[in-house]
């Protein structure tokens, strides 16, 4: 007797089973190293760069964010979700910050995609989130860069040497034509890695102090888990492109509130920006109103012209939004159709 046909990846398997029983599906599992094989930093650019635009335009949302302490371990978990329409892509991305994890030899941000199908609720795909989301954050702020930084700028910045920062500065150090990277962080330890990840884009890497960094910079990217503002407004040189990365929690903050003021401000997603973002202390301080803080999917698709002079400072608030976890996720999973090596599960 010849065997009985697998089912296929996200359909169900209905051989052998009796009416009205629970069809089985199989889904494919994407490991870090699948999809590190599968989505480059180019392909997430695209990805992210095209569902900030969807989001802009109204057809893709983010739902609320859940966050929150779980009292063990000092560990932060929570959920990112979202739902793009234009591409049927849903799902939630679920994960979060172990600080002790380091101590275990393992990254202390954890997290996991699951894809469901939009039309039946099914699950479609569980894919790990850690290589995703390096990869995601990195393209968020590259995008910001190609968007609004000057088109002369030269000097790269970046602030923090932690985890993310290499994704940070390989994506950003795309965008233009840069001569050099300088770099700055609280904890010194990491910055000769970082020196390395420049070196291996071409770039001269100097570590300076924050101050000296702001008046060399044209374009800074933060990436720090910073508590007080490490950037003072009146540092900041007209023309300069920042991109705020690390703050993506309540209580976090990586500038003053009055260089938002100072700046037009552009963000991944408002409700977020306001709330988890660097402008939550802004707008508690009354520094800047909600309605002065653009989606930069609108500069994406020009219906806002994004930089008006190459003295203006542009701000970035990039939050880190679900729809960007699925938009990367779901590229993954495309790729993976008819590819070897992946794992599937039957559910
Ligand atoms: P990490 O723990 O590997 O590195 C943290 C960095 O912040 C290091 O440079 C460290 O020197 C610095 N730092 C730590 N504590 C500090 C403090 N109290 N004050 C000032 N600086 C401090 O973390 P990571 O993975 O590189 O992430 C950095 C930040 O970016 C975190 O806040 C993380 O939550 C955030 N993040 C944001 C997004 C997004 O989409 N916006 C995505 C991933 C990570």
């Amino acid at each position: 007797m010849p065997p009985e046909p697998a089912a296929r990846a996200g359909q169900p398997d209905t051989a052998g089973s009796a009416a009205g029983a629970a069809a089985k599906v199989r889904i494919p599992v994407l490991s870090d190293e699948v999809c590190a094989r599968l989505v480059s930093r180019q392909d997430a650019f695209e990805a992210v760069e095209a569902v900030f635009a969807a989001a802009a335009a109204g057809a893709a949302r983010n739902f609320p964010v859940v966050r929150e302490a779980i009292g063990h371990g000092d560990a932060l978990y929570g959920f990112k979700s979202g739902f793009d329409r234009s591409r049927l892509v849903l799902g939630v991305k679920s994960g979060g910050y172990w600080p002790g994890n380091s101590d275990r030899g393992l990254a202390r941000h954890q997290s996991a995609v699951f894809l469901f199908d939009a039309d039946t609720g099914q699950l479609k795909a569980l894919v790990a989130g850690n290589h995703l989301t390096a990869i995601r954050t990195g393209a968020a702020s590259a995008v910001s860069i190609a968007q609004l930084a000057r088109r002369d700028a030269r000097v790269l910045g970046i602030v923090g040497a932690g985890h993310q920062a290499p994704f940070q500065l390989r994506a950003a150090a795309e965008q233009r034509d840069f001569e050099r990277v300088v770099a700055w962080s609280p904890h010194r330890r990491t910055l000769p890695e970082l020196a390395q990840v420049a070196a291996e884009a071409g770039l001269p890497f100097e570590a300076v102090g924050a101050e000296e960094l702001a008046a060399q910079a044209d374009v800074i990217v933060t990436i720090t888990s910073s508590f007080a503002p490490l950037l003072k407004a009146d540092w900041i040189r007209p023309g300069t492109h920042l991109a705020c990365m690390g703050t993506d929690t309540r209580g976090k903050q990586e500038v003053e509130p009055a260089l938002l003021a100072a700046a037009s401000v552009f963000t991944d997603e408002v409700a977020q920006s306001v709330s988890i973002g660097e402008a939550q202390h802004a707008i508690a301080a009354g520094t800047i109103a909600e309605s002065a803080i653009t989606p930069i999917g609108a500069v994406i698709d020009g219906t806002h012209p994004g930089r008006s002079s190459d003295a203006e400072i542009t701000l970035f608030d990039g939050t880190g939004v679900g729809l960007q976890d699925l938009a990367v996720a779901d590229l993954a999973l495309r790729r993976s159709a008819g590819q070897g090596g992946i794992a599937f599960v039957d559910l």
